[in-house]
This record gives C-alpha cells, sequence and structure tokens, in this order.
C-alpha cells in the first residue's frame, strides 16, 4: 500500500497534483477540505460546524478532522492506499492518523511537500477564487490568515515526518508535468 501525505501550504497545488497522482497509481484522494466542502453544500450537522471556521480561514477542530478521517478510512475498502491532501494539518492530526493506520496494519510511505514561495501562493488563490466559488480564496485577509494559521501550526507537521525519515521535498513552481514528473520520481523512490 501507498499511504502518502502530499504537503505544502494553501495554493501550492495539492489539489492539481492528486487528482494525478490518483490516477497514475489507483489511490483514493482523502482531501480534508472536499469533504468539508462536500458537508457544507449538503448543509449536515459536520457541515454547519466548519463553516465559520473555513469562512475565517482557521482550522476546524482536531477532533472533529480526525473523526471525519476515521470514518472515511474505515468506509475505503479495497484501496491501493491513500493520497492524503491538507490533511494532518496540526501534529496532534498527525499522531492520531499514525494510530489510525496502525489500527488497520497501514503506515504513512513518506510526505512529499510542494514548495512555493508566498507571493506566487497569493497570486495562485486570487486566480483560482475567480472560478472556484470559495469565499476564502477571494479576499486577501481571508488569505493572510491561512498562510498565517500554515506556517504556525501546520509546518511542525513536516518535522514530524523529518523526524520519522518520511520527508521530501519538490519545487511546487514550474508546469503541472513538471512538478507532477518530480513527485512520481519520489513515490517511485519508496
Ligand atoms: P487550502 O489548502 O487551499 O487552504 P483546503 O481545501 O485544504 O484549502 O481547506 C479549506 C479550509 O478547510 C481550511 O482553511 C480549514 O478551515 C478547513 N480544513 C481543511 N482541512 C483541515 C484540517 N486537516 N484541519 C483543520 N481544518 C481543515
Amino acid at each position: 500500500m501507498l499511504n502518502i501525505v502530499l504537503f505544502g501550504p494553501p495554493g501550492a497545488g495539492k489539489g492539481t497534483q492528486s487528482e494525478k497522482l490518483i490516477k497514475h497509481y489507483g489511490l483514493t484522494h482523502l482531501s480534508t477540505g472536499d469533504l468539508f466542502r462536500k458537508h457544507l453544500g449538503e448543509g449536515s450537522d459536520l457541515g454547519n460546524l466548519a463553516k465559520q471556521y473555513m469562512n475565517e480561514g482557521r482550522l476546524v477542530p482536531d477532533e472533529v478532522v480526525i473523526k471525519m478521517v476515521e470514518q472515511k478510512i474505515a468506509d475505503t475498502e479495497g484501496s491501493k492506499g491513500f493520497i492524503f491532501d491538507g490533511f494532518p494539518r496540526t501534529t496532534a492530526q498527525a499522531k492520531a492518523l499514525d494510530s489510525m493506520l496502525e489500527k488497520h496494519d497501514l503506515a504513512i510511505s513518506g510526505m512529499i511537500a510542494l514548495e512555493v514561495e508566498e507571493d506566487v501562493l497569493r497570486a495562485r488563490i486570487k486566480e483560482r477564487g475567480k472560478t472556484s466559488g470559495r469565499a476564502d480564496d477571494q479576499d486577501d485577509q481571508k488569505i493572510s490568515t491561512r498562510i498565517k494559521v500554515y506556517l504556525d501550526e501546520t509546518l511542525p507537521v513536516a518535522d514530524f515526518y523529518r523526524n520519522q525519515g518520511k520527508y521530501q521535498s519538490v519545487n511546487g513552481v514550474g508546469t503541472i508535468e513538471e512538478i507532477f514528473a518530480s513527485i512520481t520520481e519520489v513515490i517511485d523512490s519508496y
């Protein structure tokens, strides 16, 4: 099984590359942002709970995220593995993911971090905001909050995997195909 954490700041291209990776390797895409947006669209309790946090660019509380991921893993049978996109976003989530996978006799194969500088991120998010319909993509203040939350709360997750010898980074600037080639090179070396 291949279980990959695709890591990087908002706007780094995790969603775009995830789509290509799931097709190439036959993996299951687990994007917590997408799952929350689905719940939001359905008006479920979980969606309503997440709404305020998402609109402000803050993190949804760990216990809520962890429960949702646990459910998704339990519901997915016969998968060749997962691409985790936008999760884990805190060290507590990373620890919870390790124990969840352990229960199923699984483990993370590696974390791949997409490196993109801040001005490029901001430009990409604003561009996406023109078509994504996401309120959090259209407002400079919200984008700033998301980048700050990433630096303060999410960046330490890279150290968590670095300490396990599972961290590698790739250049997240270039064509979609170039970046995809860099990622597959890492995965094929596992
Ligand atoms: P991006 O990576 O572009 O910021 P996502 O689609 O991954 O966007 O996430 C959108 C929002 O959903 C986040 O700003 C946050 O409010 C919430 N969210 C997504 N994943 C998590 C997570 N693992 N933990 C807490 N909140 C999350």
